[in-house]
């Protein structure tokens, strides 16, 4: 008999996974069950990485148009559906084998199958290849993550309405697309389609995009959208839809209470995301979850089961890959005896359209809602040298400080690589480093990086390219 801890994992998703690797590398046995053939999850076979890898396409037939302002013309691009369709699969074949050999360089016994709880410590895995077994365990993570949200008097059936699975299977370009959900999830596949040809138009039943998200930052979103989209129909909602001829016929009432009717060759359901606890057996544990269906937790991941902790979508907000992947070694770190918790003072959000939209910690509409004193101190990217070398100065910086001592509190960013540049601002808010550490920072010349040390300048009235005098 060995004293390794063995350790279930249901669901591997960038959660389950790196909690399993964790666990692995920490010296416990480690068993990781999940329907597919490889670990990976939705980020990797349906979500993060399939829909990046559209989005880079669609960031060079973007950059390939607007060539003609700087004096090269490249035609009308040819997009090759099936070639680019290969592309992806592989981009996905890659990184999901990938995950799948460092499973076994780490040892971890990866079961493909449905897994679901008999007791808090035994699982009942019915196997991909049709055998069932009964496994026991000292502990169990779950990490099943989240399904997509319908809404049922729209669930029509017809191989024109497209959900985020279906729309990245890339069935076809159409030639006008509606996209139901103005969230994160819609705004980045409607851009792709865009990009392809397609005409997009948004529907939302909120006053603006990205709910959410600070608005200083998707007014530069919403304004190329405009000009990139159809048609952006706010306050709106979709009350019916039925299968016509060529395409779906859609009714949408706007906050008066008006319809108008429109037929579009597809439709983008894309309304959010729900918990995936269907046939876990959840009943035969003592996990208990909120009204919403997500399973609850303390600080360490915990359930209110003893032996069984939950990470990632199921959990609930924010349903991020990296907050997933955090979680798990949290979890992981807990079953190991580790002194861990869950304590982040910001997780990253980023919207990949273009421009893209990042942000971490506070929120001035959440610094608002909590009355938490605060200062903004922005950089517009018209002022930065790189932002204009890419034609690209619709852009922002902008950073939310405590009045007393400048210590940085949230950093939102929108523009060509926001997400990339969010990073250095979780950095400063994770060390709580202050406007003085940002601006003493150097920077290196020309970058869109620069934007966050100058942000910092302008709150002292120094900065070098915006002439602000500090006000008295
Ligand atoms: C189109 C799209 C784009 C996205 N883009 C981004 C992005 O750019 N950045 C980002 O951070 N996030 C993005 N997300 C969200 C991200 O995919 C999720 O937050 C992340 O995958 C959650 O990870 P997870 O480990 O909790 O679960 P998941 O990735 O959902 O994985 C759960 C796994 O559990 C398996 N499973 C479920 N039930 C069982 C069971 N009973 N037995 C065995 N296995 C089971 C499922 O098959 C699945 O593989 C995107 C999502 C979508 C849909």
């Amino acid at each position: 008999m060995s004293d390794k801890i063995n350790l279930a994992v249901i669901g591997a998703g960038p959660g389950g996974y790196a909690a399993a690797f964790l666990a692995a590398d920490l010296g416990m046995n480690v068993t990781l069950i999940d329907k597919e053939k490889n670990p990976g999850g939705v980020c990797l076979y349906r979500g993060c990485i399939p829909s990046k890898a559209l989005l880079h396409v669609a960031k060079i037939l973007n950059e390939t148009e607007e060539a003609k302002n700087w004096g090269i013309e490249f035609g009308k691009p040819n997009v090759n559906l099936d070639k680019l369709r290969e592309w992806k699969n592989k981009v996905v074949d890659k990184l999901t084998s990938g995950v799948g050999t460092v499973a076994k360089f780490r040892k971890v016994n990866f079961i493909q199958g449905t897994a679901s709880f008999t007791d808090s410590t035994t699982l009942v895995i019915n196997k991909k290849d049709g055998t069932k077994e009964d496994l026991s365990f000292d502990k169990i993570i779950i990490a099943t993550g989240s399904r997509i949200e319908t809404i049922p008097s729209l669930n029509i059936d017809s191989k024109r309405l497209l959900n985020s699975t279906t729309a990245l299977e890339l069935p076809a370009i159409p030639k006008s697309l509606l996209v139901i959900g103005g969230g994160y999830i819609g705004l980045e596949l409607g851009s792709v389609y865009q990009a392809f040809g397609s005409k997009v138009s948004v529907v939302e039943m909120l006053d603006g995009l990205l709910p959410g998200a600070d608005r200083d930052l998707v007014s530069h979103l919403s304004k190329r959208l405009k000009e990139k989209f159809e048609n952006i129909m706010l306050n709106s909602k979709v009350v019916e839809m039925k299968e016509v001829k060529d395409g779906i016929k859609v009714k949408i009432e706007d906050k008066e209470g008006k319809t108008a009717e429109n037929t579009y060759d597809y439709v983008l359901l894309s309304i959010g995301r729900k918990p995936d606890t269907s046939g876990l057996g959840l009943e035969n544990t003592k996990v208990k979850v909120n009204q919403r269906g997500w399973i609850k937790v303390n600080n360490q991941m915990k359930t209110d089961d003893p032996d069984i902790f939950a990470i990632g979508d199921i959990v609930g907000e924010p349903m991020l890959a990296h907050k997933a992947s955090h979680e798990g070694r949290v979890a992981v770190e807990v079953i190991a005896g580790h002194k861990s918790a869950f304590e982040p003072l910001a997780i990253p959000a980023v919207v990949f359209t273009d421009p893209e939209i990042a942000w971490a910690g506070l929120t001035e509409n959440q610094a608002k809602e909590k009355k938490i004193t605060y200062e903004v101190t922005k950089f517009p990217w018209a002022a930065s040298g790189r932002a204009v070398t890419l034609d690209r100065s619709d852009g922002v910086t902008k950073i939310l400080v405590n009045p007393e001592n400048q210590r940085i509190l949230g950093i939102g960013l929108c523009g060509p690589g926001a997400g990339e540049l969010i990073a250095e601002g979780v950095l400063a808010i994770e060390m709580g480093a202050n406007l003085t550490d940002l601006k003493l920072t150097i920077h290196p010349h020309p970058t869109l990086s620069e934007t966050m040390m100058e942000a910092a300048e302008v709150f002292f009235g120094q900065s070098t390219h915006v002439y602000r005098p500090k006000k008295n």
